[in-house]
């Protein structure tokens, strides 16, 4: 049944036929385009297949677009999905065509050694490289997968990976998208640094991730929230949430913090830059915010680093870098007696309660949307969001034309 009316909606006249979906691929070094790639298919009885409606470029997209990554040539991006479920494998059972749902980044079994333990971050079933962990949609180093920037998307162990949405599902959509990545990504940051209410919290990055981490914390309670960035329309998002903007490129950004507590420093740290870190005036210092992250958080101190570092990075101009070290102030962390947590999300820990969060009507994420582009002009989208041009904070787009 499931799969006679997908064959209906899809339109598919001859199943011989190779089919084809416009999906957002990789050429190279800044450049993508939208082009036929081989149709997403059911390829495993657990599978579902997804119907894109909306697919977001994410920060961490940049770092593969830019060539700074292992990313290779011909492969689609996109892994901020949410769609309708199409087609169902006969394994499935829970996931049922018609469901509307949001994809996790992560593409994780649920039943490895990892994932029992809840990192579903970093499932060993998914990933085919027996010396990495971790699994995700168009996504460097983290297996085949496509990506769902696409009018299809596979979903493997779809009753797992789908996270299924109510009624409001159409009306918040640009809400529930944020599910499948930085509202989770930014709560993690928070979770890993230990915020609890009344903390004061300092946030490096004011990208969605970072302002996602500091709607986390308000969230959450904390007392006080300091983002660091230097782009006036992000900072002014900052603002719009009741956190305090911190503009690096006029203040020292750890002075300003020690001044706003008493000296001592945060109570809680979230580093959402990553190895691209730069001063403002563009010049990369991969050991910029962790650095800065330690100095302006207090004596025992958490710190959540969700930002990506990278193993090797040879596309870098400083020497360590190239093979994933940073110049890291241990003396100072070590002396400080801090805690850091690191890593990807999982995002399937947080997304069921964000969820139900968005869905009573305490959480609206989609205040981060500044751009909602269809499938076609994603090439302008990746242009503009990578240079950061003013107003460009976070971009959906709708490859169903939603
Ligand atoms: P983004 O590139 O849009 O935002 C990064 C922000 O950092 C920009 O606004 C930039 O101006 C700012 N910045 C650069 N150098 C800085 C510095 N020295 N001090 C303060 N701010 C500085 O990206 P995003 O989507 O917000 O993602 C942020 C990071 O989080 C990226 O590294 C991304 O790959 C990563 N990420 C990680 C996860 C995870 O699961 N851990 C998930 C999503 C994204
Ligand atoms: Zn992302």
């Amino acid at each position: 049944m499931a799969r006679a009316l997908s064959a209906l909606v899809r339109g598919s006249g001859d199943p011989g036929r190779e089919r084809t979906m416009k999906a957002v691929v990789y050429k190279g070094p800044n450049d993508v385009s939208v082009e036929e790639i081989p149709d997403a298919k059911i390829e495993h009885p657990a599978d579902v297949l997804v119907r894109i409606t909306s697919a977001n470029i994410c920060g961490s997209d940049l770092h593969m677009y830019e060539g700074r990554t292992s990313f290779e040539t011909g492969r689609s991006f996109g892994h901020e999905n949410l769609g309708e479920v199409v087609e169902t494998g006969p394994a499935v059972s829970k996931v049922k065509v018609g469901d509307r749902v949001v994809l996790p980044f992560n593409i994780a079994c649920g039943f490895c050694k990892n994932c029992e333990r809840g990192f579903t971050n970093y499932c060993l079933t998914m990933q085919p490289e027996p010396k990495l962990a971790g699994a995700a949609y168009g996504f460097a180093d983290m297996g085949p997968y496509q990506g769902g920037q696409a009018e299809y998307l596979r979903v493997p162990y779809g009753d797992f990976n789908c996270l299924r949405l109510g009624e409001d599902a159409a009306e918040k959509e640009l809400d529930y998208v944020m599910l499948a990545d930085i509202f989770p990504t930014g709560w993690h940051a928070t979770e890993m640094a230990g915020v609890y209410p009344g903390d004061s919290v300092v946030i490096y990055g004011a990208g969605p991730v970072g302002i996602m981490a500091a709607y986390s914390a308000t969230i959450k309670g904390a007392g006080k929230v300091m983002v660091v960035d230097r782009q006036p329309d992000r900072l002014k998002l900052v603002e719009e949430i009741g956190a305090i903007p911190v503009n690096d490129a006029e203040v020292d950004p750890v002075e300003f913090v020690k001044d706003q507590t008493m000296g001592f420093g945060a109570d809680r740290g979230c580093e959402c830059v990553g190895y691209q870190a730069h001063d403002p005036g563009g010049t990369e210092h991969p050991n910029m915010t962790l650095n800065r992250l330690v100095d302006s958080v207090r004596f025992v101190g958490g710190l959540g680093v969700v930002g990506v570092f990278l193993p090797q990075d040879p596309g870098a101009p400083d020497k360590l870098e190239q093979q994933g070290q940073v110049a890291f102030d241990y003396g100072n962390y070590w002396f400080k007696g801090q805690t850091m947590g690191s890593g990807q999300c999982p995002v399937k820990k947080y997304n069921r309660a964000l969820r139900d969060l968005i869905a009573g009507g305490k959480a609206s994420p989609s205040f981060i949307v500044s751009h909602e582009l269809p499938l076609d002009q994603a090439a302008e989208g990746y242009k503009n969001f990578d240079s950061r041009e003013d107003g460009w904070t976070k971009v959906v787009l709708h490859p169903a034309g939603a």
